[in-house]
């Protein structure tokens, strides 16, 4: 997959050569570009804002550079038709699901807005789809573009190295993960539960998937209901003791 970034910040996007991504990055599965906003611009200060038609407080990103730059981003990869994302608090909730959408393109473009936001032509003229990390507003669309960036790569195959733990993690199937031990077996008077240290593969299985949507009805009633689970996962519930009242 080819990740475009375009912002003014461009050595905010350091964490990106970190890590798993880092090694994404160099084994080819993943190439991200970062461009600079500014240099799209025509004029003599970069200047990237102005202030809002209307009045009101602080200032608004110019449509131009960002067309300006999202065509440059065309020209380098004509192959491909990009799917264009806007940061946003005001889009689409970034989810599991949209995160494992998004990582079946081929490309994408992220453009990164400051302080009031970015001309609303923007998004318009460009077809572009609004994504937000969550409801609350940040100063910037660089964390934002890195998270989105950072979700999807866990998707494309062969970015995680046991592509088991990116189907057992929280959210996928709609639960949240099992908790999770490693040595020592007992520190400061905590023991790790009994079953991990049986061996007996079947059974922890079993405690896992209790604990999983043990977990889930406690935490995230949103996504789990106790009238929603199967006879099985009752049953599964009764075993360990983990049952919850409707
Ligand atoms: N005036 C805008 C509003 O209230 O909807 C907020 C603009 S915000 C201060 C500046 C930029 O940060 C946005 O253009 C966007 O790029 C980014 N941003 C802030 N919060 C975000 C969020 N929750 N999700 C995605 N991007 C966000």
């Amino acid at each position: 997959m080819r990740v475009d970034i375009v912002t003014i910040f461009p050595e905010a996007f350091a964490p990106l050569d970190l890590s798993i991504l880092g090694r994404a990055r160099e084994r080819g599965l993943l190439e991200i570009v970062v461009w600079d906003l500014r240099e799209f611009t025509t004029d003599r200060h970069r200047q990237v804002d102005d202030s809002p038609y209307g009045g009101g407080a602080g200032m608004v990103m110019k449509p131009e550079p960002f067309l300006a730059a999202v065509d440059a981003i065309r020209a380098a990869a004509p192959a491909t038709s990009p799917r264009i994302i806007l940061t946003s608090p005001q889009g689409e909730r970034l989810t599991h699901a949209l995160a494992r959408r998004l990582a079946g393109e081929a490309h994408l473009v992220i453009l990164c807005g400051h302080y009031e936001g970015i001309d609303e032509r923007v998004g318009e003229g460009l077809a572009a789809e609004e994504i937000s990390i969550g409801d609350y507003v940040l100063t910037g669309g660089e964390l934002p573009a890195m998270v989105i960036v950072d979700a999807v790569a866990r998707f494309i195959p062969g970015v995680v190295g046991d592509a088991q733990s990116v189907e057992a993690d929280s959210f996928a199937e709609g639960l949240l993960d099992y908790p999770q031990y490693t040595r020592p077996a007992e520190f400061r008077g905590m023991k790790v539960p009994e079953v991990l240290l049986s061996g007996d593969h079947e059974t922890i299985r079993r405690w896992r998937r209790a604990q999983r949507l043990h977990r889930t009805l406690v935490r995230r009633p949103d996504l789990l209901r106790v009238e929603g689970l199967s006879a099985e996962d009752r049953r599964l519930l009764q075993e360990f003791g983990l049952d919850i009242e409707p």
